[in-house]
């Protein structure tokens, strides 16, 4: 049976404090950024604050999937005998920790399914996520409160899934229940707490059991990847949808299961490195070859490319895996408050098939 412990409201820094002392501990936190109240995943240090209470701004993507990140280390040797003879050595290595991410809502670890699939299942696995992801332990916050822009249960998950998490942590009176759900988060919960009273065990698993139950969203998803290729061809109705767009990329900045990247080289003198970066599907620039030809030239263009990959071709690929968690994070980011569930609810409407 998994185990479990009781941490009080008061005593969360102290137990936080003391798993930090064994593990790369990343929490919910502010992020102070022009005066606006932005949260997001931070490295946690003695003392800093985890806030709980509600959806973080920017999910926890980066800990796998870092915004920048070193692939590898080169340098040209010129041999000083001959110049024109010159060799290059390259370094790999990187250092990857032991971590845990507590407090992740469950959309967020959904999330990761999608990530997975793409950067560890197909024919060309990615090492460095790999290596974080198999090092990488989720405490997973049962989610009492969603917003108007929340609907994980569309898309197959729901505020209390536990699919991708090692940890639930369940808010109980006064504090959380904390449940380890695989071997390895049971040996990193001995010696955190004790064990809730029956009180405490009864109260979470009636919390699990109403949470449970609650639907979040209403989008019906069924038929929508059809739909979507019915339409791929009708311009005018992605013209409507994409028309506000400002193509600022601040969706996909803040959506989980974005992976779009650029890679770079930085050099100095015969040093230098290669760069992973994240980008966006909603830039021009991203899809621009060198030749000067761009197939995805217009909004309409890229805006349909971004609906399609999350809910056609992802789930074509990948055994009906849909490419969103419903964590409705672009809907209340967007500058111009386009909404991906009305853009995929109204596909069904009047679609026909293109000629
Ligand atoms: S956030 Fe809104 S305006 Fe910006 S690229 Fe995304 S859909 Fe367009
Ligand atoms: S598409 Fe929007 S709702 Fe879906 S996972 Fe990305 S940010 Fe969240």
């Amino acid at each position: 049976m998994a185990g479990k412990i009781f941490i009080a409201l008061d005593r969360l820094t102290l137990v936080l404090d003391k798993l930090s002392e064994k593990i790369d501990l990343w929490i919910p936190a502010s992020l102070q950024t022009n005066n606006r109240e932005l949260t997001g995943f931070v490295r946690r240090h003695a003392g800093m604050v985890a806030i709980l209470d509600r959806q973080s701004t920017l999910p926890p993507k980066k800990i796998l999937l870092p915004q920048v990140e070193t692939l590898l280390r080169f340098e040209h040797r010129k041999d000083p005998q001959d110049p024109l003879k010159v060799s290059v050595s390259l370094d790999d290595k990187s250092e990857v920790r032991p971590a845990l991410v507590f407090g992740a809502h469950p959309c967020d670890v959904r999330a990761f399914l999608t990530l997975d699939r793409v950067f560890t299942n197909g024919p060309y696995v990615d090492p460095y996520y790999l290596e974080r992801r198999r090092n990488t332990l989720f405490a997973t916050l049962v989610c009492l409160q969603e917003d108007a822009a929340c609907f994980c249960s569309s898309v197959g998950s729901g505020p209390a899934d536990t699919e991708g998490s090692d940890f639930r942590i369940i808010p109980v009176d006064g504090g959380y229940v904390v449940e380890a759900l695989t071997q390895k988060a049971q040996s990193l919960l001995d010696s955190l707490g004790d064990a809730p009273t029956q009180h405490q065990e009864a109260q979470a698993m009636q919390v699990v059991e109403e949470v449970a139950k609650r639907r979040v969203g209403d989008l019906d998803l069924t038929g929508s990847a059809e739909a979507f290729r019915k339409r791929f061809e009708q311009n005018d109705y992605w013209q409507e949808m994409a028309a506000q767009c400002l193509s600022c990329g601040v969706c996909t900045h803040v959506c989980p299961t974005c992976y779009c990247f650029t890679i770079t080289d930085e050099i100095e003198n015969l040093r230098g490195e290669r760069l992973r970066s994240w980008d966006s599907c909603m830039f021009y620039q991203y899809s621009l070859e060198a030749s000067g030809h761009n197939p995805r030239p217009s909004k309409l263009n890229r805006y349909r490319n971004r609906v399609g990959h999350k809910f056609s071709y992802i789930p074509k690929k990948y055994d009906g895996l849909i490419g969103c968690s419903g964590c409705g994070r672009c809907i209340r980011s967007c500058p111009v408050s386009i909404d991906i569930r009305q853009i995929v609810g109204r596909l069904k409407e009047n679609a026909c098939e293109s000629k």
